[in-house]
């Protein structure tokens, strides 16, 4: 892409359209044209709202502490290449990035609806409170951490269309899900290659019907997608007892081909193969 394709410190205050063309405004002044607008504008998206209504995020009542440790410190306790830890009300998972050269850790905990900001730093220690009584490896873990950042964790409800004319939505703004099956980016980027096929052989008249296309190559998956990691935070979170030593036993039937059991179905072997236009 030329240098020029990316722009970057430039907010959007407004998108509009007509028969012929699709436009943005941004909060400089400028009011830049093109045949059609994406707005890949996160959880908090106002392209949703401009486009939609006002609906907002949906709190999960669940929050993350997050952080990325330098290999060194994780490397005494000699961790796999991913590892899945569950307990009441709780999880927390860790796994390499960057070649191996940190881990990357997020503890995930109940948290109080109408309390949670999106971010915050959280007190001193208060990790380790949330998770006493823990294994010694992941209270390690989140010793070395320090001082962590609290993160709410917040839904969009499904839409039945993510497109009015020439604008779409693309990513969390059309679908933002519970990080619990690790989806939210990889399904945005699923959109991506699909919209980007839907408007292969596209005129500028025919965007309008190319995005039709392309909404309703991700929507039904993208919904079930949603649902599914919302489900998989309540199996993670089970209290103590029979439903989670059934869990416990499903997942210890897993195999090494099939790391993740049913959740490798939200794989799509092949994107532009497997989603035909409904
Ligand atoms: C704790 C946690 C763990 C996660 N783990 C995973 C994982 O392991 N795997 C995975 O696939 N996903 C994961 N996710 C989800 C992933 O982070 C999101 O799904 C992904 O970032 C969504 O990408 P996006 O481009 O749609 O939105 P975002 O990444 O939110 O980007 C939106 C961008 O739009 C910009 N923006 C907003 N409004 C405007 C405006 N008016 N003008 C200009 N710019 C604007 C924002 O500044 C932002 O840069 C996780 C999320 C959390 C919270």
């Amino acid at each position: 892409m030329p240098p020029e394709a990316v722009r970057l410190h430039t907010e959007v205050v407004g998108i509009g359209q007509d028969d012929k063309s699709a436009h943005v405004l941004t909060a400089g002044g400028e009011r830049l044209e093109a045949d059609l607008v994406v707005a890949a504008d996160g959880v908090r998206s106002t392209a949703r709202q401009w486009l939609f209504g006002a609906d907002q995020p949906l709190f999960s009542g669940t929050a993350a502490y997050r952080a990325l440790l330098p290999a060194a410190r994780a490397a005494p306790l000699d961790l796999p290449d991913y590892a899945l830890w569950l307990g009441p009300d709780r999880h927390f998972v860790h796994y390499w990035v960057r070649r191996g050269e940190l881990l990357n850790i997020v503890a995930v905990f109940r948290a109080e609806a109408g309390q949670e900001s999106w971010t915050a730093s959280a007190e001193p220690g208060e990790q380790m409170r949330e998770f006493a009584g823990w294994d010694p490896r992941v209270l390690t873990l989140l010793g070395h951490a320090g001082q962590m950042f609290r993160y709410g964790l917040y839904t969009r409800a499904p839409l039945v269309r993510w497109n009015v004319g020439r604008v779409t939505l693309l990513g969390d703004s059309a679908h933002a899900m519970v990080p619990f099956q690790a989806q939210g980016a990889a399904q945005a980027l699923l959109d991506a290659v699909v919209l980007g096929d839907s408007l292969e052989d596209a005129s500028p008249a025919e965007v309008p019907a190319a995005l039709d296309r392309y909404v309703a190559r991700r929507i039904g998956s993208t919904t079930r997608v949603q649902a599914g990691s919302a489900r998989a935070g309540e199996d993670y979170h089970l209290p103590d007892g029979p439903a989670a030593r059934a869990r416990n036993a499903r997942m210890a039937s897993y195999t090494a081909e099939n790391r993740f059991g049913p959740h490798a179905t939200v794989w799509a072997a092949d994107i532009l193969a497997e989603e035909t236009p409904s």
